[in-house]
């Protein structure tokens, strides 16, 4: 079967993970110094906070933020659980705001709609969490400038689009969020196996997040509220947690991120391959706004019900009975057993509800071969045909 995504792993990033087994720190050692330093200077920002997965950056980006109990966070339905559960964890409620049916990202004129409907109510968002679908940024400076009129903080998730630039500069610049977050999962751009990154230009977020990341305790004098007790000393100032990244990750994480730019140049050459050869049927492919270049984290194609046999399922299984591993991302959230028992429910977000019945994520990863893209391209030329 081929994947739909598939990490790729060299000799380098073995003998550096081997390296980091023979030396004195297998965690909270200087690997991770080192790799959160690199992701910074990578994407321009001040500061990264490297944790366990990005589900937990997603958790302590919420949490630096102040979310709490009776806070409202907004974010897209089209994207992993992880993107709306941070909120809950928090205590928060959550809502979501439909997609733009053409980017597939969170739509700046529901966005715009929705929130001069909630300051008549007086029920704004506290922070605001666009996702960038497949590796593609959302419309970050239309967003920023609704962050500014109504006073919510945004957080990126750009858990698939690490390598990904809007306005010709890195995503997680952070020039309109407060925060952004990335995530290491090995279908991902790089990876740590599990892990996970939270960049900012906010000194005060960072530190926040990174005591949030470790129990919240701090060993600098300064935040005590006592002098030292000894050099043993350190006290535990809010409740955090370990979301932690290990050395033997972050280590395998830098020797990745001297791959990214080639990984990501690779997904564009398949990406704009697939443009070409699809281009006749009957699918609507990815639209690549002017002002972005994608990670290409997903190719996700749209089916034309109105122009195929077959329907979506069915397209489906004949793919993966192909040996063609297609999956779907992703199940609008809202439409999750438990966001529906919180009163979500069918109808709530058209636009995702209609994307979910006609997409399809086709193979799509670095090592991804042009035969095994020829295959998976016939593949659906055979399912798709009248
Ligand atoms: C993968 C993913 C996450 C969670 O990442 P983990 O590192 O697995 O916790 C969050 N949001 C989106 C959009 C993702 O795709």
């Amino acid at each position: 079967m081929i994947p739909y995504g598939r990490q790729t792993i060299s000799q380098k990033d073995i003998d550096a993970v081997v390296d980091v087994l023979k030396s004195d720190f297998l965690t909270q050692g200087p690997a991770v110094e080192r790799f959160e330093e690199a992701v910074a200077g990578y994407c321009t920002a001040q500061r990264a906070v490297s944790v366990s997965n990005a589900t937990a950056a997603l958790h302590l980006a919420c949490l630096a933020l102040g979310v709490g109990p009776g806070d409202l966070v907004w974010t897209s339905p089209v994207s992993f659980v992880a993107s709306a559960n941070c909120a809950r964890y928090c205590g928060a409620d959550v809502d979501f705001v439909d997609i733009d049916p053409d980017t597939v990202t969170m739509s700046v004129a529901a966005l715009s709609d929705k929130l001069s409907e909630a300051a008549k109510k007086n029920r704004l968002p506290k922070v605001v969490i666009p996702v960038h679908l497949a590796g593609q940024s959302c419309a970050m400076e239309e967003i920023g400038r609704l962050a500014d009129q109504y006073g919510f903080s945004v957080v990126e998730d750009a858990s698939h689009a690490i390598g990904g630039t809007y306005q010709s500069e890195k995503v997680g610049n952070c020039r309109y969020s407060d925060i952004a977050v990335f995530s290491f999962h090995p279908v991902k751009i790089i990876t740590t196996a599990e892990g996970g990154m939270a960049v900012t230009n906010q000194p005060q977020l960072a530190d926040k997040m990174a005591m949030l990341r470790s129990h919240g305790i701090t060993r600098d004098p300064e935040l005590m509220d006592q002098p030292s007790d000894g050099p043993w000393y350190y006290q535990q100032l809010e409740l955090g947690h370990n979301y932690r990244l290990t050395d033997i990750q972050a280590a395998l994480g830098y020797s990745q991120l001297q791959k990214l730019d080639g990984f990501v140049a690779r997904r564009t050459q398949l990406a704009d391959r697939y443009g070409t050869l699809l281009q006749s049927l009957p699918l609507t492919l990815p639209v690549q706004p002017a002002d972005t270049t994608s990670a290409w984290h997903l190719y996700v194609v749209r089916l034309m019900r109105d122009r195929i046999a077959l329907d979506q399922r069915d397209v489906f299984e004949k793919l993966r009975e192909a040996g063609i591993g297609v999956n779907l991302h992703y199940i609008p959230i809202h439409l999750q057993p438990y966001y529906r028992n919180l009163g979500f429910g069918p109808g709530d977000f058209p636009n995702a509800e209609g994307y979910y019945k006609e997409a399809i994520s086709l193979p799509l990863f670095p090592a991804l071969t042009d035969a095994e893209q020829d295959k998976v391209i016939e593949g659906l030329r055979l399912a798709l045909e009248k």
